[in-house]
């Protein structure tokens, strides 16, 4: 028998995360973003559930080719734009539009030789300072890009830094529309704390949203507000099973580094899951886990391929039973992958993300 951990991919939650996200930004095209191979789902997993989006956005000329093989036709955009000037020639072939942030890839299209003139998304450095022109310099490299005949249709694209927080949207937003005022094109500001927080205003919703993480059902502003709270459905589930279970006498400890000590007796579950299949290996005694659907916790450090959980609200838990690390659980409970990843001090996309190759994946409607 294989070792019990598997993960299931929802097809369902994808479709219904990127309908929410379409109420979220009314008017709006909706990229789905599936970078990092959607977001550690699987690009070919997630792609029914997404096939709805207005286009796909990413970084990686594999991935892209990858969306294509797929039988994508519509859009597909490179956030990052190319990295080096041979990359331009599959943007052609594939007829991938792309991201301009930096006066070398402008060069690099000024030399390159194409049948079909490219659609750029000239992205605009509003206040993250990661990516893009300066504001003082947003005008000329798009007058540059306008000039090439290898250049027909610019678009203008920001990020936001603060989008999630206390700090808002308020000043970079000021910055693009003072860089932007006038010039021809489309508009693309939104990840997915910007279109669930501030895409109310039309103006800030553009005509492009790029959301992400909310697709996948994680909160992008966890803990202010839970997936719920924001209507979405969790798109992974990560599960296994109890593989030994245990009693633990008052004074004794479990796993490494002797971590967890017991204070009375207890009985405890070892779970076929570690940090080599993905679950971070920082997460702290008390980080949430169902088993058998009911809400418990993890004791101890979390070892390469096991984990102990506390078995006390499971009296009838026994080998084999049902353990939910994130996701929908048989009996339907859910636990949200946020709630874990905040207790590890982490977020739920690097959880998602680190899904080891070793786990098993399925697809489920
Ligand atoms: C990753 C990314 C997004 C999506 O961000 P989420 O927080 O996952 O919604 C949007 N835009 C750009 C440029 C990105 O790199």
């Amino acid at each position: 028998m294989p070792r019990p951990i598997h993960a299931t991919i929802h097809t369902g939650a994808l479709r219904h995360n990127l309908a929410q996200m379409r109420a979220a930004a009314p008017g709006a095209r909706v990229w789905a973003i599936v970078k990092a191979n959607a977001y550690g789902h699987g690009i070919e997993r997630a792609f029914e559930g997404l096939r709805g989006a207005d286009g796909f956005a990413l970084l990686d000329l594999a991935e892209a080719q990858r969306v294509r093989d797929l039988g994508w036709r519509g859009p597909i955009l490179l956030l990052e734009g190319v990295f080096e000037p041979r990359d331009l020639e599959l943007c052609s072939r594939l007829n991938l539009w792309h991201a301009v942030h930096g006066d070398e890839q402008i060069d690099w299209l000024a030399t390159h030789k194409t049948h079909q003139p490219h659609r750029v998304f000239l992205k605009l450095n509003s206040g993250m300072n990661r990516l893009g022109f300066a504001p003082e310099r947003f005008r000329s490299a798009y007058a540059r890009l306008q000039a090439l005949p290898q250049v027909d249709e610019i678009s203008l694209m920001t990020h936001f830094s603060d989008a999630d927080g206390p700090k808002g949207i308020g000043a970079q937003w000021a910055v693009f529309q003072r860089a932007t005022d006038g010039l021809a094109g489309e508009r693309s500001l939104c990840n997915s704390a910007a279109a669930l927080r501030h895409a109310q205003d039309a103006a800030v919703r553009g005509d492009w949203v790029r959301p992400g993480i909310a697709v996948y059902g994680s909160s992008p502003d966890f803990p202010e507000h839970d997936a719920a709270h924001w209507g979405l459905q969790p798109s992974m589930t990560l599960a296994s099973k109890l593989i030994a279970v245990n009693a633990l006498p008052a004074g004794a400890s479990t796993g490494y580094g002797s971590i967890f000590t017991a204070e009375a007796p207890m009985r405890i579950g070892v779970v076929a899951c570690g940090y080599a299949d993905g679950y971070p290996r920082h997460a702290p005694t008390g980080t949430p886990v169902l088993v058998d659907g009911v809400r418990t916790r993890t004791l101890g450090r979390v070892s390469m391929d096991m984990i102990v959980v506390d078995l006390t609200p499971v009296p009838q838990a026994a080998p084999g039973s049902e353990v939910t690390l994130w996701g929908r659980a048989g009996s339907g409970a859910v636990l949200p992958i946020d709630e874990v990843a905040h207790a590890a001090g982490t977020v739920g996309y690097e959880l998602m993300c680190a899904l080891a190759p070793r786990v098993p994946v399925s697809v489920e409607e």
